[in-house]
């Protein structure tokens, strides 16, 4: 899952990427709102932690931008701003949970969990595919009592193809997900298709994966009809 940090404290927006990336969060960042503004418009994130209180923007409007443009991004509002009237107002816009400053790290990766919840209705605690079962905890990949070994990237593609299940996925879709802000020269478009062919490999020699389906034409789905 991927998440755009848009606060003007360099040193706090530091902290927080570092933080979060410990917890297996792709982090990008935006000093300011004309920053976040063009980021959110052209990337596809998960998350966005949101400032309110940026030099050049009102923080509310990126999320009416990011509304108009039907982005399909969940917005946690981090601000020192008290007023329960911007609390109320970027709630209203369809912010999805709201932080006051100061905070502590451990309690914004739990804000983003139980809206990760929401957003995507993660099974808690594991995620059982077919005869596999992924263990949250520790990040592993169980047949059999036996662990599939799997390289972090491998488990973070099944991970977000698991937890956004019966949805076909595009391959850009993955890749801005799961590696991040797509560079045009840079993509290879078979790029994802190695690493499924790599995880598919792998769950073979343990037993027959059909619910990792290739959508002919458009990209990859986890069928939960096995
Ligand atoms: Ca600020």
């Amino acid at each position: 899952m991927n998440v755009l940090i848009v606060e003007d404290e360099k040193s706090l927006a530091n902290e927080i990427a570092i933080f979060l990336k410990r917890e297996n969060f792709l982090c990008d960042m935006a000093y300011n709102g004309a920053e976040a503004s063009e980021k959110i418009a052209v990337n596809l994130y998960d998350f966005v932690l949101l400032d309110l209180g940026l030099p050049d923007y009102d923080g509310l409007d990126l999320i009416r931008e990011a509304k108009k443009n039907n982005a399909d991004v969940s917005f946690i509002i981090i601000t020192a701003r008290g007023a329960v009237e911007d609390r109320i107002k970027g709630l209203d816009l369809g912010a999805d949970d709201y932080l006051p400053k100061p905070f502590a790290l451990p309690e914004l990766h739990a804000r983003i969990m139980a809206v990760a919840r929401r957003k995507f209705s993660i099974p808690s605690p594991d995620i059982t595919l077919g005869e596999f079962v992924m263990i949250m905890a520790g990040r592993k990949l169980m047949h059999d009592n036996h662990e599939v070994e799997m390289t972090k990237k491998e488990f973070d593609l099944l991970f977000y193809l698991a937890i956004n299940r019966n949805k076909v996925l595009t391959r850009h879709q993955l890749y801005e997900h799961i590696w991040g802000n797509m560079l045009d020269d840079q993509y290879d478009s078979n790029f994802i298709d190695v690493h499924i062919k790599n995880i598919r490999k792998k769950l073979n020699v343990r037993a027959p994966a059909p619910w990792l389906e290739t959508v002919r034409g458009v990209g990859y789905r986890i069928s939960t009809d096995y």
